[in-house]
């Protein structure tokens, strides 16, 4: 069964911002209860992130959007000349057009297959600007891609991530809103454990991670955001970066599968957190869709029986006049990460944009 685990412990010193009293901080400890995967939840913290995530600099972001708009091979005078095209044997006229949104293949090759999906005219948009029918469209041409490759390569192990990084300081190189598909038989590590684990998991309560978890959530009423039609919505009990929410869409492994009312119920709930982020003065965030690897139809179907699709998106550092990043050694070497904010505190915030 699930088992949310969690220890508190206590440091204490002669803290110079009281006057050197000898004062007590709480530190507490939490686990993944899938992957095992350490969180650690400082309570003095609290302070630090808000300057990290409070101020984010309206300057220096339109000095950015000035800067880079004139070049920037995403909008739409230069999308259809200057970015790459997809072999036309496998997809038709060589870039996937569908409501607005357009993918094409990334001009750095990270896997064998991936595409880069732009899906607004407009250079930036605030994390409010990000509405459901936008990313509803990026989906669906990111669905459309899956199939194509699907269909032409056939017999090769699939594995497949959705992610997006929006701004520098969340990892991305160009401005312009944009998601990112990649196809590999490559199995992405993160994507390798949760299968692993939801497969012990399985093997030994006989029952299905995911909708353990979701239940679980339901039951406790600490954490569970609610049901967006055929997906659910959690703050992470051990979240691996700052402010994460996470989606589970129910009975399904791969995007390739969504039926188009799985990515409306994504599209929605995204646009709710990144509306939450930016009343919480955010404007930089990542999010990475899971995925089973897809063999054959029979393969999934017993897959399907341990493994469902999530996502998890978190907030990032707001692009400031002193440059912070929140991935230091602890994260980026150790794989133990920090959450500023208890997730519990996290939930009525969220809520209200559900
Ligand atoms: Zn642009």
């Amino acid at each position: 069964m699930i088992e949310f685990k969690k220890i508190k412990k206590y440091a204490e010193f002669h803290n110079p911002m009281y006057n050197f009293e000898l004062k007590k901080q709480k530190v507490e400890f939490r686990e993944d209860p899938l992957t095992g995967q350490n969180c650690i939840i400082p309570e003095s913290l609290l302070d630090k992130v808000k300057i990290i995530m409070n101020k984010p600099s309206k300057n220096i972001i339109q000095n950015i959007i000035e800067n880079t708009q004139a070049g920037c091979p995403f909008c739409p005078d230069k999308i259809m000349t200057q970015t790459p095209n997809f072999d036309e044997k496998i997809i038709p006229n060589g870039k996937i057009q569908i409501d607005g949104a357009i993918g094409f293949p990334n001009i750095f090759s990270f896997f064998e297959h991936s595409a880069v999906i732009v899906f607004t005219e407009k250079h930036f948009l605030n994390l409010d600007e990000f509405s459901p029918d936008i990313i509803y469209s990026a989906l669906k041409v990111a669905r459309e891609y899956t199939h194509y490759i699907l269909k032409e390569y056939e017999n090769v192990e699939c594995n497949c991530i959705l992610g997006c990084n929006y701004l520098y300081s969340a990892g991305s190189t160009i401005v312009h809103p944009h998601f990112q598909l990649y196809l590999s038989e490559n199995n992405f590590y993160y994507n390798k454990i949760l299968l692993i684990n939801s497969k012990k998991y399985f093997e030994k309560n006989k029952k299905n991670f995911w909708d353990d978890l979701i239940n679980s959530e339901k039951n406790l009423k600490e954490r569970y955001i609610g049901a967006i039609g055929t997906t659910e919505w959690l703050v992470s009990f051990a979240p691996l970066g700052v402010y994460e929410i996470q989606c589970i869409v129910k009975n399904k492994t791969c995007i390739h599968e969504f039926t188009d009312n799985n990515l409306k119920d994504i599209a929605q709930g995204l646009s709710n957190v990144l509306k939450f982020y930016h009343k919480n003065k955010v404007t930089s965030f990542n999010f990475a869709l899971y995925s089973a690897p897809y063999k054959s139809k029979d393969n999934l179907d017993e897959i399907r029986k341990y493994f469902w699709s999530s996502m998890r998106i978190i907030a990032r550092p707001n692009i400031s006049k002193i440059p912070l990043n929140d991935v230091w050694f602890l994260p980026r070497l150790i794989y133990d990460n920090i959450s500023p904010v208890e997730p519990e505190k996290l939930l009525q915030k969220v809520q209200d944009f559900f």
